[in-house]
């Protein structure tokens, strides 16, 4: 029987049923049925129990293996609750990361709209969350072009790391942020949007301009002291080459005296037409030119007290360049003046200016043997009134840049080195200063410079 299959079963059912329908039709009862049929009607009868029994162990495995189902359905159900309810926590606290985090957090999407932001967010951009989402993030920055290129970034990259921008408030306040990003991803790798932060660096950056402003403080300083330490130098330098120079001058002068004064007796003593007058000359020059550099080294070693006048530097400029102008034009050098005629009055000793501008106008003409251009100038800069000559000469080479305010420097034949020395030293005493700028082979320029507020003060 087991070998039956449960259509062949519900075949035979019918057929019971059907069968016991006909009995009892035919024989008006089951009783009645007579003994040649009994037999058959038992067969059959056996044959229904059996598939009966079948039936009955298939529901009730049926049955059982619905409550099976049912139960594993059910703890199944109960799993998930359980793996959403995780979920759920899990969202709970990475929300609860994300708005306790004191930095304005937001992600948006490869067109740089903002999908999330935060509560920080909020707070920096005086905008609700719902004004925020759904906008382009670049809007919130005082360049949105540069927000824009680093919103775009993220996606080539994968990452940004302190990206400067500048946020922009509904309010107009501005905020300097180091923006940092990078992608989160799904199972599979995809990209779902970028996440970013925006750590505020306006503190951070004023102290560094604060540090910054402090270097420079110190690095003036600095300056001032290097300045003063080579002031200090030069004239320590100054007062022991004074001392000597003091000292030569006067074992000098005297012997150079009796010498002219001999020079002048043997003059005396010869006939017109002694060869040996011309010689003689020669002497008595040289003596003269011995006799003021002299002049010049005690010049240079006196310790100076300016006679200062209240004056106009035009009117001592032209002083000098009367004195100069036969030397000027038999050099065949040709001079300019641009003399600003505005200037304020000062206050300095003029016949000590007057000898810085014949020194500078002296140089000029002898870095000028084959004639040239020179051009005079005069104006008014940042609190000084300035004077410069150009020349059109031979330059300064920028090793014997370094050396011309030394005192004995000369790169002359006959030369003392002593111009520009003394020049500085007077620039000095006025509160003033000397320099030279210069390009071998095409020229040189000597700038001096006189402060005006002395006088301006003493006028008011
Ligand atoms: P000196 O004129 O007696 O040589 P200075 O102190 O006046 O002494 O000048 C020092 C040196 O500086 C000069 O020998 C020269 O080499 C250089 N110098 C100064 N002024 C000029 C100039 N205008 N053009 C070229 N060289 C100059
Ligand atoms: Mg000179």
């Amino acid at each position: 029987m087991d070998a039956l299959t449960l259509a062949e079963k519900w075949q035979i059912k019918r057929m019971h049923d059907l069968l016991k329908r006909q009995l009892k039709r035919h024989f008006g009862g089951l009783d009645s049925i007579p003994k040649e049929w009994q037999a058959f009607v038992k067969t059959v009868n056996d044959v229904y129990w059996e598939s009966d029994r079948n039936r009955i162990a298939l529901e009730h495995m049926l049955k059982s293996t619905t409550e099976d189902l049912t139960y594993a359905g059910s703890e199944l159900d109960a799993q998930h609750k359980r793996a959403e309810l995780e979920i759920q926590n899990l969202q709970r606290y990475n929300r609860g990361l994300i708005e306790t985090s004191l930095d304005p957090l937001v992600t948006f999407n490869q067109k740089g709209i903002i999908l999330d932001v935060n509560n920080a967010t909020v707070q920096a951009t005086g905008r609700s969350r719902e004004e925020l989402i759904g906008t382009p993030f670049a809007d919130y920055f005082t360049d949105p072009e540069k927000a824009r290129k680093g919103a775009m970034m993220v996606f080539k990259k994968g990452e940004v790391r302190d990206y400067e921008l500048v946020m922009k408030a509904k309010d107009g306040t501005e905020t300097t942020v180091a923006y940092n990003a990078s992608l989160y991803r799904d199972q599979t790798g995809g990209v779902i949007a970028a996440f970013a932060a925006a750590r505020d660096i306006t503190d951070l950056k004023r102290s560094e301009a604060e540090v910054r402003l402090e270097r420079d403080r110190v690095k003036v300083s600095i300056q001032n002291l290097v300045d003063m330490q080579d002031k200090l130098i030069r004239s320590e330098r100054f007062a022991a080459i004074g001392e000597a120079a003091a000292y030569l001058s006067h074992e000098i002068r005297n012997p150079l005296m009796v010498i002219g004064g001999l020079a002048g007796l043997i003059e005396e003593s010869l006939s017109d037409d002694d060869s040996n007058r011309v010689n003689l000359e020669v002497i008595q020059r040289e003596i003269k030119r011995l006799e003021s550099m002299l002049m010049n080294v005690t010049d240079f070693t006196r310790p100076s007290r300016l006679k200062r006048e209240l004056l106009d530097i035009n009117s001592t400029i032209k002083n000098a360049m009367t004195l100069m102008e036969n030397d000027l034009r038999n050099r065949e050098i040709n001079h300019e003046q641009s003399l600003d005629g505005d200037l304020p009055i000062i206050s300095f000793d003029p016949e000590k200016v007057k000898q810085v501008l014949i020194n500078l106008l002296k140089n000029a003409a002898e870095a000028m043997p084959n004639g040239g251009k020179l051009v005079i100038s005069s104006w008014r800069e940042n609190g000084y009134v300035k004077v410069s000559f150009t020349d059109s000469g031979v330059g300064i080479s920028a090793e014997i840049a370094e050396k011309i305010f030394n005192p004995f420097f000369t790169t002359k034949k006959k030369g003392t080195g002593l111009g520009l020395a003394v020049s500085r030293r007077i620039m000095e005493d006025h509160g003033g200063d000397i320099s030279l700028q210069s390009k071998k082979g095409k020229g040189t320029r000597a700038i001096i410079s006189l402060p005006i507020d002395v006088v301006e003060n003493e006028c008011s």
